[in-house]
């Protein structure tokens, strides 16, 4: 689990860490290299938030939205030294205002843009640096001063910049986003906390050179990355079942090389099983099975092709050799209790365990699967065809009587039935 975590996390950190690592190289550069390096968080915020809205990942829109109106601030308003008192109150009010927005946006779920609740959401990013902006250029901060409580000018770390209040504030956004980042797990959440990190730097370390472009470019390359990924799991994996789904299998297909086995499954009476215990029994009898079909060995790959369907692909295996795995496969989903949740399900896993020992209660069934196997011949020489045949051999097996494999060229044995007058005719 921690694994996870690390694995959303791990691009982001690495190029915050490579930022740090750049400050003095890039303090050395020429004054017009470092002009057009201030330019760069522009043009890759707006890049990210295109693509983020494109995406509809709303979330690391509002979140790169706030990192580049606080950066635009910083740029226009505090490049020079803090110890002018407008300056100061800008400093200030941005090292609230960017961890205020930074909670709130933690806390969304996807909504549409162009919705009132996300056109609301997206005013609330932006007022307070509105406000700020205009404060700013009517030169109205500097006499805000006085105003500031105490806890504004005592910093959290000596020598540092992060005062006490804002501690506070940036303390609140870090549990608020971790909750929202440990539960969900998503790429959202990845992306809002990749915006926290950076700025809670750019707070901390304010006096060194560069500091707000070198984080922000940063940070905002980390959020690309989550939005690719974001929408990359959601073009490649099945939503209900977590396995890869037919797009998946599609570019799987298409890398497949000389020789190569498909089975086409698909889950035996299901219709009466949606009919008996309702939809969302079903959906939890699709998860099982794709869960079981995910185990396969063998080389073999699980996808969830449509509906009650999955397709198994083994490369570089021919029938005889992936038919063991596909049988191995169907006895572990036909031999396993499936416990039809109701109200009074089990919560902890191990009386789980007890209670699918026990065949005897009355909430066990179990399901059992048919599949058609077919590899890949001179007959049947593109993917397309070798599943339309593993496709023909699944209705043979369902025929048969279901809960079997049926390989379309080899036969491990021959049938096991009586032969009745006719065959010897
Ligand atoms: P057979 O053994 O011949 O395959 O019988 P069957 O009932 O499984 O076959 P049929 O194709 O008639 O029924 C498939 C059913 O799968 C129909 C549909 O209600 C159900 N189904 C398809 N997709 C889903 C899904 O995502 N969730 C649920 N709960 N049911 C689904
Ligand atoms: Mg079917
Ligand atoms: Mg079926």
């Amino acid at each position: 689990m921690a694994l996870r975590f690390l694995k959303l996390l791990a691009p982001a950190l690495l190029l915050l860490i490579a930022a740090g690592l750049l400050i003095d190289p890039v303090a050395q550069l020429p004054a017009a290299h470092k002009l057009t390096l201030s330019q760069l968080p522009y043009a890759l915020a707006t890049g990210v938030a295109l693509m983020a809205y494109g995406f509809n990942r709303n979330q690391i829109l509002f979140a790169t939205l706030n990192l580049i109106s606080a950066y635009l601030l910083i740029q226009l308003g505090l490049q020079v030294s803090l110890d002018q008192p407008g300056a100061y109150v800008l400093f200030s009010a941005l090292s609230l205002l960017v961890p205020i927005n930074i909670t709130f946006i933690a806390t969304y779920s996807e909504k549409g843009l162009f919705t009132p609740l996300g056109l609301t959401r997206l005013g609330g990013v932006l007022l307070g640096y509105i406000l700020l902006l205009l404060l700013w250029s009517n030169e109205a901060l500097a006499g805000q001063l006085p105003n500031l409580p105490t806890n504004m000018f005592e910093m959290f770390i000596d020598g540092r910049f992060l005062s006490n209040m804002a501690a506070v504030f940036f303390g609140v956004a870090l549990i608020t986003n971790l909750i929202y980042f440990i539960t969900q797990r998503g790429y959202g959440s990845t992306g809002v906390l990749i915006s926290l990190i950076a700025s809670l730097g750019i707070f901390i370390w304010f006096d060194q050179p560069n500091i707000s472009t070198l984080l922000i470019t940063a940070a905002l390359i980390g959020m690309g990355i989550s939005v690719v990924q974001s929408s990359h799991k959601m073009a490649y994996l099945d939503e209900l079942t977590e396995i890869p789904a037919r797009r998946a299998l599609q570019d799987k297909l298409a890398t497949l090389g000389k020789r190569y086995t498909i089975a086409m499954v698909d889950i035996d009476h299901f219709k009466k099983f949606n009919d008996t215990y309702g939809h969302d029994i079903g959906d939890q009898v699709l998860r099982m099975v794709a869960a079981k079909l995910a185990t396969v060995s063998g080389g073999g790959k699980a996808y969830r092709y449509g509906g009650e369907e999955f397709t198994l692909v083994f490369p570089g295996k021919d029938e005889a050799q992936a038919l063991p795995f596909v049988e191995q496969i169907r006895e572990l989903i036909a031999n396993y209790p499936m416990y039809i949740r109701s109200d009074n399900r089990p919560e902890d896993e191990k009386k789980g365990a007890q209670m699918r020992n026990n065949k005897a209660n009355a909430d066990y069934t179990s399901v059992t699967i048919s599949i058609g196997v077919c590899e890949k011949t001179d007959e049947y020489a593109d993917p397309m065809a070798v599943i339309k045949e593993a496709d023909n051999a699944l209705y043979e097996a369902k025929k048969n009587g279901r809960n079997q494999s049926v390989a379309a060229h080899y036969k491990p044995e021959a049938p096991k039935r009586r032969r009745t007058r006719k065959d010897y005719a």
